[in-house]
This record gives C-alpha cells, structure tokens and sequence, in this order.
C-alpha cells in the first residue's frame, strides 16, 4: 500500500464490538478479567489501551516498522530510547538538536552515567571520531533545528553498525511521508506526535518506531515500567490527525518552497535556510534522502531588535514555540526553543540573535507572503 493510503487506513479495522469505523477513544483504566486468572488481552491502560495500540500501530506502518511505543510527549520518546542504554554507556549525538533534546541529554542522561559527545552533524567522519567502544546510541536529527542543516542518514547508519552502536533518528520536521529513516539503516525513530502527525497543535504526544523486534519488546517494558504513555484522548487526536497528513504536508510544503523563495530574494535578510533551496549547501542530499523538504524555513535579519520587530509585526503568522500546526508560527530560537543551549554552543551553530523560524502552515500562500513582507519591512525601519 501506499503511504497515503497508510495514512487513512493503517491501525484502524472497524471496531469488534459497534462496526465504528474511527477507532473509540477508551477511556477506561483498567478491563474486566473474565474469570479468575483470564482476560482478554487488556489488563491495565498503562500496560496497554486499544486506542494507543491502534496508534502504535499505525506509526509502525508507516515508518515501516517492527514495532512502535505512545509516549507522554516527544521528549518521553527519547527519554526512553535513553533508557535502553546503562551507566558506562556513551552516546554520540548531532550537535544541532531541539534546545530539549540538548537539556536531556547533558542534564539528565549525563547524570545518570551516560556520557555524551556532541559533534558536528553534517560531517560522518566527526562521528566516526567520536565512537568510542562504550558508544551504544548515535542519535540525530534531521534536518537540523533550527539550522536545517541535513545528516547523511546512511552513512551515518553504516559507522554506527560497524561499532555496534544503534542509530537513532528524530523524524519529527519531515514525517514518514517525507523521509524513512528504518529504510536507510536506522534502528529507531523518533517523533514528537505533538507536531505535524497531530497537526492541530491540540495535543501532546511522542513515538518510538522500530525494525528491530527486540529493541520493541525493551521499549514497551520501559514504556509500562516508567508509565509515561500517551493517554486514549491524545493517542486519538493523532490518529485523526495521521488521516489528513499527506494532504496536509502536501499543503505545507508548497506554501514553505513559496515562501523560502521570497525571503531568499528579500533584502535585509542574510540567509535563508531551507534544503529545497539550490543555494542549500546540503540540496542533493536533501534530493536522495528525502522525498521532500518539509516546511520549517529559518532566516536572519541580523540582530535581536530586527528579529523581534518582525515577530511583532506579522499577523498571521503567531509567535509561539512548536511547530507542524495547520497554523503558521514564528519563532525565535535563540531566546525561545533554544534559550536552554548555553550562548557559545547557540554562537557556533548559528543560532544567532537574528535567526527568526517560520513553521508554515496551511493558510493561502498570499497572505503568508503579504505578512512576512509587512514583517521584513518593519525589521528594515530599526537600525
Ligand atoms: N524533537 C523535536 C525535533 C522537537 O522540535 C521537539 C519539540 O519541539 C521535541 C522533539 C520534543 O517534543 P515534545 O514537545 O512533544 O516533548
């Protein structure tokens, strides 16, 4: 089947009991045994919720998997792709993650014994440097955020197997629609659901995919030990929103391409970062790896005053943290998403004071262009 069709179909049979065809959201915490030492399969809905199961299942076709576990939120997901590692452990990561994943790791995981190296993402040879024979975790993202910078996902794959070492990959900017991280040698995939597989910025959710059975049968046991599962309200929120992605992405990234080329050619505006660009740096990696380029663009005016004075100009486009909402927001990483990235780490990769990011929505293209270019002019009136 093809993807789209996966999108409407995958995870959803109609229900046993009523032949609805949108999978119940079940609320319930606990099952009926039948009899003393039977039940029918649901015990308890940390254990297990046919609502999520319906959406495990659902991210595992898509991304082409073995096996996939509902999380609390994206950061849950990759907490418990932590969680699979012990104290001794080492794990080399891309330098350019989301300002949460950078906290986890050097806050949290490092705590807890395991030690990470973060190196240049765009350059595999960095990460063949960085392996040591305690590494077993590589973990990426890709495109970057908020540099969208790209990672060569199968030559990364390729140093992280000869180490012994899993790849993880953060899926979350470009979806299974647009990228297939398992079919270029990953072993796990990551998603903030919170973003474009929910869509309507209504809910909060995360998801580890993987090919590996095995790894899957370590997730769900962390996953029902740790208990920060998605509950059946927002597990449902995603599969409603996985029915409309492809229509949905399709939407996102005509609008962004449009868009990418109006900043590109604005004044004022120092660089534009967006890999469906030619002038990206990375624009034929992009070309083979992924089936698209999403619609996460990020441009610099310059300075902080130019960059808030854009944010507070445009109308359309809302000033909030997250992304991947039918509604289009801007952000400004350095003081928002990334404030949590010490200032000489921001400086190194990019994330100047200047760098404003758009999440483009579906909204019609004209006026998404008409507000940033209402946004561009009252940055080029401070000095
Ligand atoms: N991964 C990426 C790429 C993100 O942008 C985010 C949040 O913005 C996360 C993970 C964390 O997801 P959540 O906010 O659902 O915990």
């Amino acid at each position: 089947m093809k993807i789209a069709t996966l999108c409407v179909h995958a995870g959803h049979r109609p229900d046993a009991l009523t032949g609805a065809v949108t999978v119940p959201i079940y609320a319930t915490s606990t099952y009926a045994y039948t009899r003393f030492g039977e039940h029918r399969g649901w015990e308890y809905s940390r254990t297990a919720n046919p609502t999520r199961t319906a959406l495990e299942q659902a991210m595992a076709a898509l991304e082409g998997g073995a096996d996939a576990c509902g999380f609390a939120s994206g950061m849950a997901a990759i907490d418990a792709v932590t969680d699979l590692l012990q104290s001794g452990d080492h794990i080399v990561a891309g330098d350019d993650l989301y300002g949460g994943t950078h906290r986890l790791f050097t806050s949290v995981t490092e705590r807890h014994g395991v030690a990470v190296t973060f190196v240049d993402a765009t350059d595999p040879a960095a990460f063949r440097d960085a392996i040591t024979r305690h590494t077993r975790l590589v973990f990426v993202e890709t495109p970057t955020n908020p540099t969208m910078r790209l990672v060569d996902l199968a030559a990364i794959a390729e140093i992280s197997h000869a180490h012994d070492a899993l790849l993880a990959v953060d899926n979350t900017f470009l979806t299974p629609l647009l990228q297939q991280p398992l079919d270029l040698g990953a072993d796990l995939v990551v998603h903030s659901t919170t973003k474009y597989l929910n869509g309507h910025s209504d809910g909060l959710g995360g998801v580890v995919v993987t090919g590996v059975p095995d790894l899957g049968e370590r997730l769900h046991t962390i996953q029902n030990t740790a208990g920060a599962v998605i509950g059946p309200f927002d597990a449902y929120l995603v599969l409603r929103g996985l029915k409309t992605l492809a229509a949905r992405m399709a939407a996102h990234e005509s609008n962004a391409g449009r868009l990418a080329g109006v900043l590109a050619a604005a004044q004022g505006v120092s660089a534009v970062h967006y890999p469906g660009l030619a002038t990206h740096p990375q624009h034929h990696l992009a070309r083979s790896q992924q089936q698209g380029f999403g619609a996460m663009i990020s441009f610099d005016l310059g300075s902080e005053s130019r960059a808030a004075a854009f944010c507070d100009e445009v109308q359309v486009f809302t000033l909030a943290e997250s992304l991947g909402g039918v509604e289009s927001l801007v952000c400004h990483p350095a003081s928002m998403t990334h404030a949590a990235v010490p200032e000489h780490t921001r400086c190194r990769l990019g994330i100047t004071d200047g760098l404003v990011r758009l999440s483009v929505g579906i909204e019609d293209v004209d006026d998404l262009r008409d507000d940033i270019e209402q946004g561009l002019q009252a940055a080029a009136r401070v000095s």
